[in-house]
């Protein structure tokens, strides 16, 4: 089974992915885990991805279908996180990748920046923390591996407005776009990520 997950920045589409994948025997892929290690290996594609990334920005669809084409070959489920973000997306993904479900994390936005602006992460191992939701043992320390916690660059107030922005215009039409094709679950996302994954495998397992 092949799922794409849906919705705007800070809907929690990390952690539901992380536990998705585990539960479902999914590959997961994240288009800004794989982007984020790029810039920090600072190979050719991230030094080309990093000032989008910066803005907030989308980067080139083009770029992005290669990295994804790649990594789905021979794979046999994948759980796909922050992918497609465009239509162009989606019409490239279908030519090498067929989707059989879109779970959609439906949000506000107020909501949304409210927990972008609590997010921090791990600079060492990347696990993902948030000061309200689920706050880290001890402050400013990752729980898995004691490396420090810091705010993601694109995580500061002026680039989330802008995320959030690309997100409307850009990424919201992909909604109706696999609606109309009867592949889209709703789940309310402004719940503990708990009941967030129950309600995202309820819907999976119909
Ligand atoms: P994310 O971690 O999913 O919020 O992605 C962080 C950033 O990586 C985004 O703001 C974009 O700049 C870039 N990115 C991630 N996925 C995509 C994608 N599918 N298409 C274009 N840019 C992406």
């Amino acid at each position: 089974m092949n799922v794409v997950l849906l919705g705007p920045p800070g809907a929690g589409k990390g952690t539901l992915a992380v536990q998705l994948a585990q539960s479902l025997g999914l590959l997961h892929l994240s288009t800004g885990d794989l982007l984020r290690d790029e810039v920090a290996r600072g190979t050719p594609l991230g030094r080309q991805a990093e000032g989008y990334m910066k803005r907030g920005e989308l980067v080139p669809d083009e770029v992005v279908l290669a990295m994804v084409k790649e990594r789905v070959n021979g794979v046999r489920g994948v759980l796909l996180d922050g992918f497609p973000r465009t239509l162009a997306q989606a019409r490239g993904l279908e030519a090498f990748l067929k989707v059989d479900k879109v779970v959609y994390l439906a949000i506000s936005k107020e909501e949304v920046v409210r927990r972008l602006s609590s997010r921090r992460v791990c600079t060492r191992c990347g696990a993902v923390f948030n000061l309200v939701t689920q706050p880290p043992q001890q402050a400013d320390r990752c729980d898995r591996c004691q490396g420090p916690l810091a705010v993601r660059p694109d995580d500061r107030p002026e680039v989330v407005a802008r995320r959030y922005e690309v997100y409307e215009r850009d990424s919201a039409p992909l909604v109706d776009y696999y609606r109309r094709q009867g592949l889209l679950v709703e789940v309310n996302a402004a719940q503990s990520p708990e009941a967030v994954g129950a309600q995202a495998r309820a819907a999976l397992s119909q």
